[in-house]
């Protein structure tokens, strides 16, 4: 088996704090349109929280367009003002984001309470979405694998191996998200490389059988040439997520990379 034909390309959506309901339903629609286009891959998107059951209702179960939550709490339920449960979230998603950096960096989310949050989606039989990366100043000075390797370690070490091959990794350089400066294709492959090497010496996984995104301003312009590398398996995507003819670029590419 090679490491492409074993693996399913994935594109995601995440939309962040943007769309009002409207707005989110419409481009609901055309993401669902894009993802039927391409059955040869998986296609999802990360709507604000408050639009889930408003678009899993309009979608339906026959959707081709999977929904995932941004964000998930470590709790099944309490005293927890303002987070939401993976139980309460289950109904309505196949995926749950943890680790975007915008939560580590913004709210302060620590290794720890990431793997937590791993955990909670698990517990329902979701799909997590683990996000890693390095700011600009970490990859400057020279330590970008280090620091990916450490979230890595605490999120993933003394995992098994079904809870692992599971998983869907997203790797994210914190400098490219949002700025339009995408990492060069040769980077991001070269940072899957070393999850998967990671991976590798984590004991009983697979890594072949792990998927491994790439997220930080990937365009239709440049998805192809990401894509081009057999260590990368799709992307996470937010900025050309809310642009459907964008994001229709950027699923296009992907099912370029399925064939
Ligand atoms: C993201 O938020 O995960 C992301 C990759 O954003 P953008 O595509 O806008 O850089």
């Amino acid at each position: 088996m090679t490491l492409r034909s074993s693996r399913i390309p994935l594109v995601l959506g995440n939309w962040k704090m943007h769309t009002a309901l409207e707005d989110a339903c419409t481009l609901a629609d055309a993401t669902a349109s894009i993802a039927a286009a391409h059955p040869e891959i998986e296609v999802g998107i990360l709507p604000p929280a408050l639009w889930l059951v408003s678009i899993h209702k309009r979608l339906g179960g026959a959707s081709a367009v999977m929904l995932g939550a941004q964000d998930v709490a470590p709790q099944p339920s309490g005293a927890f003002t303002g987070d939401l449960s993976a139980e309460m979230l289950a109904p309505y998603t196949r995926f749950m984001l943890a680790g975007h950096s915008e939560r580590r960096h913004l709210h302060g989310e620590r290794d720890e309470l990431v793997r937590d949050k791993l955990d909670a989606a698990w517990r329902v039989d979701r799909v997590p979405v683990l996000a890693v990366g390095e700011t600009g100043e970490q990859r400057a000075s020279g330590r970008a694998t280090e620091v990916v390797a450490r979230q890595l370690e605490v999120a993933l070490s003394g995992r098994s191996a079904a809870e692992v091959e599971t998983l869907v990794i997203a790797y994210e350089p914190v400098w490219a998200i949002g700025t339009g400066i995408a990492a060069t294709p040769q980077d991001a492959a070269e940072m899957a490389a070393v999850i998967r090497a990671w991976l590798r010496a984590l004991g009983p996984v697979a890594p072949e059988r792990v998927r491994i995104l790439y997220g930080g301003s990937v365009t239709a312009a440049n998805a192809a040439d990401i894509f081009a590398s057999p260590e990368i398996d799709g992307a996470l995507v937010g900025g050309a997520s809310l642009k459907a003819e964008e994001f229709a670029g950027i699923v296009a590419a992907a099912g370029g990379r399925a064939t």
